[in-house]
């Protein structure tokens, strides 16, 4: 079998290119409060990966879209969330920006925000194991609503 795509037109030439991987990198979308949208976040993340070379991030890039866009949309049912990639400096960085408002009630901001990371269990293995970086924090105004992001260094 050889080690090369059976697609590719020339497989010697496809074999010896250099790959090409974009020094920055920046791709934004919205998309509904909505199961389906964890789906949607995994092909326009897997689609963005090859796009810029950066398919060495696909396995944790797309578990991790896929877990902040299903929580979100869990928090936020039928609003807008906002989700972006961005690759700088060698750090991949994945930003979900949902509506889910602030708690002025100290207890009832700790235990959402508890429970949000609690949701988020499986992206902290992920995330963890590459040796990255995650958290939430509140949208600074005038924005409004929470913004959870990851951090992936290469
Ligand atoms: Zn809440």
């Amino acid at each position: 079998m050889p080690p090369y795509p059976s697609a590719a037109p020339c497989p010697a030439v496809e074999a010896s290119a250099p790959r090409f991987v974009s020094p920055r990198a920046a791709v934004s979308l919205t998309l509904p409060g909505h199961p389906r949208s964890s789906a949607v976040a995994r092909g326009a993340v897997t689609a963005a990966l090859r796009a810029h070379g950066l398919t060495a991030y696909r396995l944790p890039a797309v578990l991790i879209a896929a877990e902040l866009v299903a929580v979100a949309g869990v928090l936020t049912p039928g609003r807008d969330l906002y989700l972006s990639l961005r690759y700088r400096d060698d750090v991949l960085r994945l930003l979900v920006w949902d509506q889910h408002p602030h708690h002025p009630v100290p207890a009832v901001e700790a235990l959402c925000r508890g429970r949000r990371r609690r949701a988020l269990w499986l992206l902290a293995a992920v995330v963890d194991d590459w040796g990255g970086d995650w958290g939430t924090c509140e949208a600074s105004p005038p924005q409004r609503g929470t913004k959870s992001w990851v951090t992936l260094p290469r």
